[in-house]
């Protein structure tokens, strides 16, 4: 079955048509058309104008190869605490997105955007809207709550969401079936650590298939360090450049979403960059490395913990799926907590069935695995799912 998924974010508009099943998303999902529409509000209008676009290119593959679309999911990044799973798209729906922008105010709007536009212009195909929090919905209390004024979580929802949910259930469901093929551990209590490492990066904490921690927050901006985002900081930080710098609460937040993470600690927030500075002796690029590697570390150190020892550790997206130097950096002298990456594994990470590749030594307690994540492709699954 074939279902577009749109993904609509603040400037821009990515789209992919994707085969499907409504089951469990273990196909390759192959993928017959894919695409994005940059520069929304300079160079296209609006959403609605981009979205108009991608439906007369999905218009036209479809006439050309006889397609019929059985459905369209939309990533969208806040369900707050209401949406636990995917929801068709109705009224109600489209309101709650709304009212849940005050928790996300780039990405629901724009995200409602490209919902109002994709039923203007596919009318009569069920839509069904997929949250990015949703995954994380069963976060124990005692690991999504912050230690502050009680009414600040009552009255303004202050509180642990996460996200990347669609990224970590995709690959943790991958791990969790390896898991079971290759070293006979039941999925039902499989620990499993997912290292989403992009330009945003979190860490998801999996027991038994369910998130039970990670590292982003109320916002996409704590946690490890990013592209462009600080990760963890001292809250406390706002008050300080208020007094001594003089900056405005919107001037701070602004920094450390775009002018902080790598590109603030080494003016480079591409990660093949700042390897191959490293290569050449430079000692910055090294210095903003050391910071990335260690929050990753302490990361996992802390879910060994939660998840009580570890059975995987899978890497995904860009820099997970493709640096091998990272990962290394990462699990290096893990030996202890049953951990061994085998070198040459790790440089080749070549994938097997299921589309995993593991990199651990045979003899590692822990398995290291490297498993390509797949958003469009889950968020399809999801979508299918919840039609039938
Ligand atoms: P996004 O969060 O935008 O989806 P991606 O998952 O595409 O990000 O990851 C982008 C990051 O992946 C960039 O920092 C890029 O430098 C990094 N990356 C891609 N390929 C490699 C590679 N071969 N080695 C190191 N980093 C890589």
């Amino acid at each position: 079955m074939t279902v577009l998924v749109i993904n609509c974010g603040s400037s821009s508009v990515k789209f992919q048509l994707v085969d499907a099943d409504p089951g469990h998303a273990t196909g390759a999902g192959a993928s017959a058309l894919k695409g994005q529409i940059e520069q929304i509000g300079t160079r296209v209008p609006d959403h609605a104008a981009a979205l108009d676009q991608i439906a007369q290119t999905v218009k036209a593959h479809l006439a050309r190869t006889n397609g019929q679309l059985s459905a369209i999911g939309h990533r969208v990044v806040h369900g707050g605490t209401q949406y636990r799973d995917p929801a068709i798209i109705n009224a109600q729906v489209i309101d709650a997105i709304d009212r849940l922008a005050v928790l996300a105010p780039l990405h629901n709007p724009a995200n409602n955007d490209g919902i109002k536009a994709a039923l203007r212009s596919f009318p009569g195909v069920p839509q069904v809207a997929v949250f990015d929090t949703a995954f994380h919905a069963t976060i124990p209390e005692a690991h999504r709550r912050y230690a502050v004024p009680e009414k600040w979580e009552r009255e303004y929802q202050v509180r642990r969401y996460g996200f990347h949910g669609t990224s970590h259930q995709f690959v943790s469901r991958r791990c969790a079936q390896w898991l079971e093929a290759n070293r006979a551990i039941d999925p039902t209590v499989s620990r499993i650590v997912v290292l989403h490492l992009g330009n945003g990066a979190s860490a998801c904490a999996v027991l038994g298939g369910a998130s039970i921690d990670t590292s982003m927050g109320l916002t996409p901006l704590p946690g490890l360090v990013m592209g462009t985002r600080s990760g963890d900081i001292d809250p406390a930080v706002f008050g300080h450049l208020n007094r001594v710098a003089g900056m405005s609460v919107e001037a701070v937040e602004t920094a450390l979403n775009r002018e902080s993470g790598m590109v603030g600690m080494c003016a480079d927030a591409d990660m093949r960059a700042v390897e191959s500075r490293i290569q050449a002796g430079d000692a910055q690029a090294e210095a903003a490395m050391a910071v990335y590697i260690h929050r990753i570390r302490s990361v996992i150190g802390a879910y060994a913990i939660g998840l009580g020892g570890i059975d995987a550790v899978a890497f995904t997206a860009g820099i997970g799926e493709n640096s091998a130097y990272v990962r290394a950096r990462v699990t290096h002298g893990l030996e202890w907590m049953g951990m061994a990456i085998d070198d040459q594994r790790n440089a080749e990470a070549t994938l097997g069935p299921l589309g995993v590749s593991e990199i651990s030594t045979d003899a590692s307690a822990a398995a290291l695995l490297v498993i390509p994540t797949n958003e469009e492709l889950e968020i399809a699954t999801q979508a299918l799912s919840t039609l039938s």
